[in-house]
């Protein structure tokens, strides 16, 4: 349905970086309260004063380390955009000794049971190498009168828990207060442990919306000029977003924030955050928005389904996106998002884009390694790869009466079903779990065409039935 789509951010590369795992500490249960100021007050481009009070009202652990996520989105830098680094005072005013561990993390021994970091965090994420053109869409910004903050590069978290956040946002005047997260006490408190690792916060002028799907709410937010450029194509979502609900069983959480920023550029991309995902159409896109915005919405949200915590191994990637995209636009295809003929394309520029990545030499189970990070060759393997196998997949499902591959991923990522499982399961959990609904020849023949190099041959082989399986 598109060429140029290049911007389908991986999940796994927007998670990583909230899976920090909390530290031990040597006193029982250090409950930690974390009050964020954070002082945007001073503008487009100035940088985003911050000042953290941390308590430990129930006894103080022996250090307490704090840190920025490392990994957020696409391109991620190799440190936190840093203006003022941070200096820890303690509840007098007096300077606490904190370490620099690396670039991202700081080590306080024997911290008082109060005490305050401040820091200031340039928002100049967009000018990062490699981000233009190719991951604006994700990354935070302030402009005059509106802004997209994320809490992965703004907040300093500590790395125990159980941690109760909240955020005080000082906005420039004019500006309405975020309508993403819950707010009390004039305090946004961060509505899972997850959000205030990786989210992201829309500022200023936005516009909102808001549809409903079998109890799930979905808030559609547009930065100012986007609901005039994709807001009549945006109903869109609510209707795959139903559409999957329906075909998965259960909303995969109770409300998810749709962010549309301001992006210059061309091409579409999404990633899916905490409790929102960024979506983005360039002019060129936006003919065919509606389109766009069926298969982009539907391959974020279905993300939302299975942990969201932990990273999938690599030999899973193409899974995670690849099959995902499958699902996107199955889903797109259903509520007439894209057509027939629109799938056909898809899957022919699949098979190009397999073929022209074949010397690479890789398979798709090792595709999902660092490489896939650096685009190219192993990125293109591991979506428009993982696309042609779950073609293959669903007909080999459907052909032994299991229900095709909609079945399979109902059952796959259902409560307590092994895509909710940490650490998330690999390619033999998988294969065993094809086998049981689709035999052990056709399971023989998806190791095969996971595990050995993978090209235009192992495209012909999944599509040559075509999209859809035999009814
Ligand atoms: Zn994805």
């Amino acid at each position: 349905m598109r060429t140029g789509l290049l911007l389908l951010a991986a999940l796994a590369a927007a998670l990583q970086g909230c899976a920090s795992p909390p530290t031990r500490v040597d006193r029982p249960a250090a409950l930690a309260e974390a009050d964020y100021r954070l002082d945007l007050q001073a503008g487009a481009s100035a940088p985003v004063e911050v000042v953290l009070e941390l308590r430990f009202p129930h006894g103080t652990p022996a250090e307490v380390r704090l840190s920025f996520a490392r990994r957020y989105a696409f391109v991620s830098p190799d440190a936190p955009l840093l203006a003022a680094a941070p200096v820890f005072t303690d509840a007098r005013g007096r300077p606490l000794a904190a370490e620099a561990l690396d670039p991202f993390t700081w080590r306080l021994r024997q911290p008082p049971q109060r005490f305050t970091v401040r820091y200031a965090v340039r928002l100049d994420h967009r000018d990062l190498p490699g981000v233009a053109g190719r991951d604006e869409y994700e990354q935070p910004y302030l402009r005059a009168g509106h802004g997209l903050l994320s809490t992965a590069v703004l907040l300093l978290l500590p790395e125990l828990g159980p941690l109760a956040c909240r955020l005080r946002l000082e906005l420039p005047p004019g500006w309405a207060p975020t309508p993403v997260w819950p707010e009390v006490d004039g305090w946004l408190v961060p509505p899972t442990p997850l959000a205030a690792r990786n989210d992201l916060l829309p500022v200023g002028r936005w516009e909102s919306d808001s549809f409903e799907a079998a109890g799930f709410v979905g808030a559609v937010h547009y930065a100012p000029g986007q609901r005039l450029r994709i807001g009549a194509s945006a109903a869109v979502l609510g209707e795959v977003a139903r559409q999957l609900i329906d075909w998965m069983g259960a909303p995969p959480a109770p409300r998810f924030g749709f962010l549309s920023p301001q992006v210059d550029g061309r091409g579409a991309g999404g990633s899916p955050k905490s409790t929102t995902m960024s979506l983005f159409l360039g002019d060129d896109a936006l003919p065919r928005a509606r389109g766009f915005l069926a298969h982009l919405g539907a391959h974020e949200f279905f993300h939302l389904w299975g942990r969201k915590d932990v990273p999938a191994p690599d030999e899973m990637r193409w899974f995670e996106e690849g099959v995902t995209d499958w699902m996107a636009h199955r889903a797109a295809l259903e509520v007439g998002g894209i057509g027939l003929e629109d799938l056909h394309r898809e899957l022919g520029r699949a098979r190009r884009a397999v073929a022209a990545a074949a010397g690479s030499g890789l398979s798709l189970a090792e595709a999902g390694g660092p490489a896939f990070f650096e685009g190219g060759d192993a990125y293109q393997l591991c979506y428009s790869g993982g696309l042609l196998v779950g073609t293959w997949m669903d007909r080999e499902l459907t052909r032994a009466g299991a229900g095709g591959l909609i079945a399979f991923l109902r059952e796959w990522k259902r409560a307590g079903g092994p895509g909710t499982e940490a650490p998330l399961p690999g390619l033999e959990r998988l294969l065993d779990s094809f086998a049981a609904r689709a035999g052990g020849s056709a399971a023989a023949e998806l190791r095969a065409l996971l595990t050995a190099p993978f090209g235009a041959d192992q495209a012909d082989a999944c599509t040559s039935a075509g999209p859809l399986p035999p009814q």
